[in-house]
């Protein structure tokens, strides 16, 4: 058989465009390296995992985020934080988040800075668990009839002008496009040719848990050192960033040299009893030239790779899937031109190079020396002023991205405001069949004229709103960022922005 699409990947980023793709009816299989969904680096501690605004709202448009959050971390009716838990996630006061471990506070944080934001329960933070996220997604894919097979590693790829080949656990497989969703070390990527253009490591970061002899020895938090970075959550749980150059990067650790590791890193006489898990990560940053090749597109860490610093990856990857899914469905469906495809690199690329560009400031600001610790004290006195404190939780939260859309209206290119209807269903449930939607809050702007030969592209609803932001009607993509938005009575190119970002529907939304 002969699918739709390959995804190489069945990790969070690969599930995501698998249901998207799903979703939109077409043939999907996901071909995953690890024969097991299930790893402890993926549970708690190791697999916390900060989700941001932009990872929620897709979540709430796909139906997915009351799932997710029921396994989320940090629910205050859960009680105290887990052990391991983050330290600046568990802090009296409350904390918006944090950059270069400079923590920034929540009450200080100017949300009416972002006026397009509406009040919605979706929220802009949420701890969650890697293995728990990408449960939620397998099943969800599942039941769009996505075929993943487990234990079947991408090994060679052969892309010709109208299908791709790929060889995987001892099996050949055919799709008319591959999507390399397989992670940092991504063989789609390397097979096929892409150029992975970047910065090399500064540091190797050293995730252990373990067993102290006497854990009052280390303070717990984040603690930038004469040797590196230690970020210590009681009882075990210890990040430590080593200056070499990336050169203990997949080394194997024991108990002994972890224990000399964290004694250098720390300065404080601590003794390991036993060492439960070790991995490695660096801050090397890089990043795909292009996302697609011909009949191959990669998407998550497989496109770009960064430090973990303030938790941006998975987020960014998300995004990918989000943005690439209806895109490429619509293109397999001949709903669109493939010419479609290029506005996923147009769009994303430049959003992953900011990603990029955050984590390596925060390493500057990391580096044991006397002129990054001189400037990150400005920083941490910057982070308290109101404005220091916005800006960070804007870039963190991921809630002042735009895309470039060719701003006809300040709203085109950001995220949908969750506008709540008259009837009361909000914007992100509209979302839900996967559908472009155009919301007209005043009858009297000529939208049937300038779009009516497209109706079947879009979803087109006629009702107030509660707070339409002043505007009297807008054209949401698929993947909820605005389109097109007018003020007035005029609807001059909306007809053009639904040939362009509407979207027949694939399938019904699910409940
Ligand atoms: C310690 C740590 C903390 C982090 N915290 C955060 C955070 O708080 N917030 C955040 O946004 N990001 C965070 N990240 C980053 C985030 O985990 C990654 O960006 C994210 O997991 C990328 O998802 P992905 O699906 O692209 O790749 P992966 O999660 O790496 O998944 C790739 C999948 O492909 C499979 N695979 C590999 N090779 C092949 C092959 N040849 N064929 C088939 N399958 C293959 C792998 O087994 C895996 O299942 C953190 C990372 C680390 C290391």
């Amino acid at each position: 058989m002969r699918y739709d699409v390959v995804i190489a990947g069945a990790g969070p980023v690969g599930l995501l465009l698998a249901c998207e793709l799903g979703q939109a009816g077409c043939s999907v299989l996901v071909l995953e390296q690890a024969a097991s969904p299930e790893s402890p680096l993926k549970r708690l501690p190791f697999g916390l995992r900060g989700l941001n605004a932009p990872t929620l709202e897709a979540l709430d448009r796909r139906g997915l985020l009351d799932a997710v959050a029921a396994g989320q971390v940090l629910k205050p009716e859960k009680g105290p934080p887990p052990p391991g838990t983050a330290h600046w996630l568990s802090q009296p006061r409350r904390l918006g988040g944090h950059f270069a471990g400079i923590p920034f506070a929540l009450d200080n944080v100017d949300s009416g800075r972002w006026p397009w934001r509406l009040p919605t329960p979706v929220g802009t933070q949420m701890a969650v668990e890697l293995q728990a996220l990408e449960a939620v997604l397998a099943e969800r894919a599942q039941v769009l009839g996505v075929v993943i097979l487990r234990g079947a590693g991408v090994q060679d790829v052969r892309s010709g002008t109208d299908q791709v080949q790929v060889e995987a656990g001892g099996q050949s497989f055919r799709g008319r496009w591959l999507v390399g969703c397989d992670g940092g070390r991504s063989t789609v990527r390397k097979q096929c040719g892409f150029t992975f253009a970047g910065t090399d490591p500064e540091f190797t970061g050293h995730s252990l848990s373990a067993e102290l002899e006497d854990p009052t020895v280390l303070s717990p938090g984040r603690h930038i050192t004469a040797q590196g970075m230690c970020n210590f959550n009681p009882p075990g749980t210890i990040a430590l960033a080593d200056f070499d150059g990336g050169a203990g990067h997949r080394q194997p650790l024991d108990r002994d040299t972890a224990q000399a590791l964290l004694r250098r890193i720390s300065g404080r006489d601590a003794t390991i009893t036993t060492l439960h898990l070790a991995a490695t990560w660096t801050d090397g940053a890089r990043q795909a030239i292009a996302y697609r090749r011909g009949r191959v597109l990669l998407a998550g860490d497989a496109a770009h790779v960064h430090s973990p610093l303030g938790g941006q990856g998975l987020n960014l990857g998300l995004g990918d899937a989000m943005n690439l899914g209806w895109k490429l469905a619509a293109v397999v469906r001949g709903d669109a031109d493939e010419a479609l495809l290029d506005t996923y690199q147009a769009e994303r690329h430049p959003i992953g190079a900011r990603v990029l560009e955050w984590s390596r400031a925060q390493v500057a600001l990391m580096r044991p020396g006397a002129g990054s610790r001189a400037l990150a004290a400005i920083v941490a006195d910057l982070a308290e002023a109101r404005d220091g404190a916005t800006y960070l939780a804007e870039r963190v939260w991921g809630v002042g991205q735009q895309l470039d859309l060719g701003q006809a209206h300040p709203l085109v290119g950001r995220s949908t405001p969750d506008f709540l209807l008259a009837d009361g269903r909000r914007m992100g449930e509209l979302l839900r069949a996967g559908q472009a939607v155009l919301l007209v809050f005043d009858a009297a702007i000529p939208c049937s004229e300038a779009a009516d030969i497209e109706r079947t592209r879009i979803l087109w609803i006629e009702q107030p709103a509660v707070d339409s932001l002043g505007l009297s009607a807008l054209l949401v993509r698929p993947d909820g960022n605005v389109a097109w938005a007018s003020d007035g009575a005029d609807a001059t190119g909306l007809a053009q922005a639904v040939r362009q970002w509407g979207c027949p529907v694939g399938r019904e939304a699910i409940a």
